[in-house]
């Protein structure tokens, strides 16, 4: 006899990247932004606190969502804010998906979707990604017990993408929702933003985790038609987001300068990095994100996770059945690069 449902019984957890606690470990596993934030994010933070925490928080988050309409070139109404982009997928997820009902996403890519779908005890169907990384009209197609479409554009753990004509073709064909969770995008050359406007079912999921570096402060946001946003207002939690990341997140979008530096601080360092792991003999994927996913010939993915894990520079090892393995390493700094270079040099 058990407590639980049986969904949750059956289902395995969501593992994320290791995030360790003690020794000084060069982080390049979990996609966090190597610089810091604006630092108008701890004045914002500071000043909120001296304000007081007594009161509950704006349901709405009307001041982020207020900065953000501006800077997207849509109305406050078409924005609901989220304890991250996962709370997003998790609110988006429980309001349009029910038991044995069905939800689809491309092979490889975020595993957090099968394990939502899973809390909700739906199907999931998993579309390969074609060898050029496009995805066939088995992606598009519409079929009846068919609730929501995920997309991780980029992707994770490829970095590639899919060209907004595609996303809404894809969107036209499918006769249910499609989320595009656009949480690499600033570091693409498109997004899809722009497409919300033209196809009630798209909804586009944003994150200040990794291109404004505030993984750590937990602030995501949905861009999706207001009688959408509307109903999904619904099902989150009162007050999802907190004073203190409401603050700190409208600072960090007001500070475009910023953004605009550290992000192409990362792209050159992108390229950098490609072009010299290509030269140690890995095949790496050309990436559209603050990631890239590179496997070497040679020397098997885990073997070289674990010798750097032992000097200290964690990468992030996946294994996905069926494709195959690899590594998936975050851009850091030029630094940060130049210290784990000098170290897979003499591994490979
Ligand atoms: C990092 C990531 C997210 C989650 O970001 P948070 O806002 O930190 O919850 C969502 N989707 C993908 C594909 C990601 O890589």
């Amino acid at each position: 006899m058990s407590y639980f449902r049986p969904e949750i019984e059956r289902m395995e957890g969501y593992t994320p990247g290791e995030q360790p606690l003690g020794g000084k470990f060069i982080k390049l596993n979990t996609n966090e932004n190597p610089y810091p934030p604006s630092p108008s994010v701890a004045a914002a933070i500071r000043s909120a606190i001296e304000s007081g925490l007594a009161r509950y928080p704006d349901p709405l988050a009307r001041a982020f969502r207020e900065r953000a309409a501006a800077l997207l070139g849509v109305e406050p109404d078409w924005i609901v804010c989220g304890n991250g982009s996962d709370d997003i997928l998790t609110i988006v997820t429980r309001a349009l998906v029910g038991a044995g009902e069905r939800v689809r996403y491309p092979y490889p890519s975020y595993l957090l979707y099968g394990t939502l779908a899973a809390i909700q005890g739906a199907r999931c169907e998993e579309t390969p990604f074609q060898a050029d990384w496009t995805l066939d009209d088995a992606f598009a197609a519409p079929r009846p017990d068919l609730r929501c479409a995920f997309l991780a554009n980029p992707n994770s753990p490829t970095g590639t993408v899919i060209p907004p004509e595609r996303v809404l073709e894809i969107a036209e064909r499918l006769e249910c929702p499609l989320l595009v969770d656009e949480a690499y995008a600033d570091f693409a050359p498109s997004h899809c933003v722009d497409l919300v406007r033209r196809n009630e079912r798209i909804l586009v999921a944003r994150t200040l985790s990794k291109s404004y570096a505030l993984a750590g402060l937990r602030f995501g946001y949905l861009v999706a038609q207001p009688p959408m946003i509307e109903q999904f207002r619904k099902v989150k939690d009162s007050y999802n987001c907190d004073t203190l990341s409401i603050a700190g997140a409208t600072a960090a979008i007001d500070d475009q300068d910023w953004f605009r530096h550290n992000r192409n601080r990362i792209l050159s360092t992108r390229g950098r990095m490609t072009d010299r792991l290509r030269r140690l003999g890995f095949s790496v994927i050309d990436s559209n994100a603050n990631f890239v996913w590179a496997e070497h010939a040679d020397r098997p993915a885990r073997g070289l996770y674990e010798q750097l894990k032992g000097e200290r520079i964690l990468v992030r090892y996946m294994d996905y059945p069926g494709w195959r393995d690899g590594l998936r390493i975050s851009v850091g700094t030029d630094e940060q690069m130049d210290a784990f270079f000098s170290l897979v040099k003499a591994m490979v």
